[in-house]
Parts: C-alpha cells; sequence; structure tokens
C-alpha cells in the first residue's frame, strides 16, 4: 500500500471490466436512487398523508435536483426518505433496489447499515429489521454480491432507543448469525454523549456483534480519544484526527498505532463541508501514513454518488494506481464482518479479477 504516489493509471490496462470491489459503510435510507424514491412513492399511493399533496411536492423538487442538491437538500432528503420507507413491503423495496445498484457497479460484497424504525400501527422495529433481512437473504441467493447488516445506533434519539436497538441487534444476530453482524454508532455527531453508549456498544461486543463507530466528523479531541481507547473494529470518517484537521499528534499517534481502519466517505465529507476539497482531505495523511483506509459511499443516494466514482476520484486526487485500488479492496475484505470462508471467497474474486485485467 505504500505507492499511493505512483503514477496515476487508474484505467484498466488490458480489460474493460468493472473493478470488484467491497462497499462497508452504506446507510440504508441515504442510498436510495432517484428511481427507488418515485417507485416507493408510487408504492406509497397519495392515500399516505405523511408524504402526501404538497409535502410531496416538496420532496420531488429535492429528488429531482440530483447532483445539483444543495447541503440542506441533502438533509432535508433524510426524512423524505424515511417518509417513504415506512411500511415492511416499502423497506424490503429500497434493499433490494440498493443491493442491485451496488451490484451493477462492481460490488460483490456489501455492509448496509440502517436505524431500526416503528412506525405506529403499521412496522415495529423487529419488521424494519425483518424486511431488510428478507431481501438480504434473496439477494444472497440469487445475486452476485454478498450483503451483511450492520444494525444503527443514532445518537441523537437517546439512550432509551439505543437500548433497544443494540437489544434488537442482539436477538436477530442469535436468530441470523448469517446475516446481522454489527453496530453502527451514528447520527448527529454532536448530539449525545459518547460515554453513555460505550457499555451499551461493549455489551453488543461481548454478545458477537462488530462495531463499527462514526468518529471524528467534527473535532471533538476528548471523545475520539475514548473511541480509539475502546478499540471498535472499525471507525467511520475519522475526518479531524490530525492534527492539522481539528485532531491532536496524542490522537493521530494511537490511530497510526491502533490498526484500526477508516471508512473513508469523500464526496459525503465534501458536500457535508467537513473538507475543503478533495486534495485537502484526510485521505492524504491517512494514505502518507499507511493507515488502512477503506473507500465507501456514506449515502449515494443523498450525494449522489457511487463506489466507482469514490475510487476515481481517490485514485485521480492522490494518483493511485488501479493495482492499489485493487489491494485497498483486498484489505477491506480483511476488515470485513464475514467469516474467514467468505474472507477467502472474495480474495480469491478479487484475484482471480486482477489475473483477468492484467493488474497482478
Ligand atoms: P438509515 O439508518 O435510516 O438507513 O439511514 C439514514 C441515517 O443514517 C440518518 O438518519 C443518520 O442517522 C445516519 N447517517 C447517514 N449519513 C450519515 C453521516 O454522514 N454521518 C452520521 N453521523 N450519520 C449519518
Amino acid at each position: 500500500m505504500n505507492e499511493s504516489k505512483a503514477i496515476c493509471c487508474f484505467l484498466p490496462s488490458r480489460s474493460t471490466e468493472k473493478m470488484e470491489m467491497a462497499e462497508l459503510h452504506a446507510h440504508l435510507n441515504g442510498s436510495l436512487s432517484s428511481r427507488t424514491l418515485h417507485a416507493l412513492r408510487q408504492l406509497q399511493n397519495s392515500s399516505d398523508s405523511e408524504a402526501s399533496g404538497d409535502s410531496w411536492k416538496k420532496c420531488e423538487a429535492i429528488i429531482n435536483h440530483g447532483n445539483e442538491r444543495t447541503l440542506d437538500e441533502c438533509f432535508q432528503l433524510f426524512s423524505v426518505v424515511h417518509s417513504l420507507t415506512s411500511t415492511p413491503t416499502a423497506v424490503s423495496k429500497a434493499t433490494d433496489d440498493v443491493i442491485e445498484e451496488f451490484e451493477e457497479d462492481g460490488v460483490i460484497y456489501l455492509e448496509l447499515r440502517s436505524t431500526p424504525r416503528c412506525i405506529d400501527g403499521v412496522m415495529t422495529k423487529e419488521q424494519y429489521v425483518e424486511a431488510i433481512v428478507k431481501s438480504i437473504r434473496k439477494a444472497n441467493i440469487s445475486r452476485n454480491i454478498l450483503t451483511k447488516l450492520i444494525v444503527s445506533v443514532d445518537r441523537q434519539r437517546g439512550l432509551t432507543e439505543a437500548e433497544e436497538n443494540v437489544l434488537l441487534a442482539v436477538d436477530m444476530h442469535s436468530k441470523y448469525p448469517d446475516i446481522v453482524v454489527g453496530i453502527d454508532l451514528s447520527g448527529h455527531p454532536c448530539k449525545g454523549n459518547i460515554e453513555d453508549f460505550l457499555p451499551l456498544l461493549e455489551n453488543a461486543r461481548s454478545s458477537g456483534l462488530k462495531l463499527s463507530l462514526h468518529c471524528a466528523e467534527v473535532p471533538n479531541v476528548d471523545e475520539v480519544e475514548k473511541i480509539l481507547k475502546f478499540e471498535p473494529h472499525r471507525i467511520g470518517h475519522g475526518t479531524c484526527i490530525h492534527p492539522n484537521f481539528g485532531g491532536s499528534e496524542k490522537l493521530w499517534n494511537m490511530l497510526s498505532k491502533s490498526g484500526l481502519a477508516v471508512e473513508v466517505c469523500l464526496t459525503s465529507n465534501l458536500k457535508t463541508k467537513t473538507i475543503e476539497g478533495y486534495e485537502k482531505s484526510h485521505l492524504g495523511p491517512l494514505l502518507e501514513q499507511n493507515i488502512p483506509v477503506i473507500l465507501s459511499t456514506d449515502d449515494k443516494g443523498v450525494f449522489a454518488t457511487t463506489l466507482s466514482e469514490e475510487c476515481r476520484i481517490a485514485a485521480e486526487t492522490f494518483s493511485l494506481t488501479r493495482m492499489w485500488m485493487c489491494e485497498a479492496m483486498l484489505q477491506s475484505v480483511s476488515y470485513t464482518f464475514t467469516t474467514e470462508d467468505e474472507k477467502n471467497k472474495l480474495v480469491h474474486s478479487i484475484h482471480k479479477f486482477m489475473n483477468s485485467s492484467g493488474c497482478s
């Protein structure tokens, strides 16, 4: 992974095949394409009060903006999307489409994450998770992409909800150990006290769930230190850890020595203005320090991106070769929340691709 400054030759050397990729940081409701949002609207029908009439017109304006969405619109879109995934059928449709689109992009392994939601009289949190699991199970049989589920805890929604979600995740993990594999801590990075959540997350870990925690999206030296000491399996974003990005030398050293991988979501960071430009992003110091990075989309629908686009941006910005990118994908596989057998199969598949495209 030291050839990060090598000459840029990201284009395939012999083949036009899509690169085989692993996506480890994708929020389900942030990943819905405009096509899916429109289909969900049809499914929901105008009889539903939550997204009807004027409210739907506003939603449509945001959806149709596509690449031109402003930052505010990106965030408004989360609540729009939530209003459209408010039944088990809609949640299943959303999951089906997201898996299909990642597969079309060349993703062979996907870890989807989502916050269980209940809608009074319509859907319990269990039904929400079951709907996702059902779609994943179907796709794992019929598609050339392996998908797992990470249950999210939204730090903005308080401790009672967090407790509920962790208990549900533990329960679902024991019911579907091949699909429900981890816990994510996400939601507004300025809300909630991290110390309140750590004991819950520890319980999840001791029940066999893996942990990926959003960390350092905004500068917060104290909190980042607590998260790094807690040693989750991976961290999301890790934007403000380097001293030049609102972190500190101490934190940077801790991260460097930890062996933790950082899930880097460049377009999301740019559009939410947590980085000033791709070339000025924290990916530069991460590569220089040889810290494992996992290129990811975060919310491919909301931020109008794809994983291949994130790889292209990283490659062009930091002169990364196609060989580097394939090795980065192999490294991503080593950080997946899968079994050894599944990891070996993914590695084999990527090696095969590397051989066939002259990348080995
Ligand atoms: P869902 O969990 O409903 O499937 O996906 C949307 C949710 O993921 C959002 O409501 C938010 O809690 C979380 N999320 C999506 N993108 C980000 C991000 O960039 N940072 C954080 N902290 N949370 C996010």
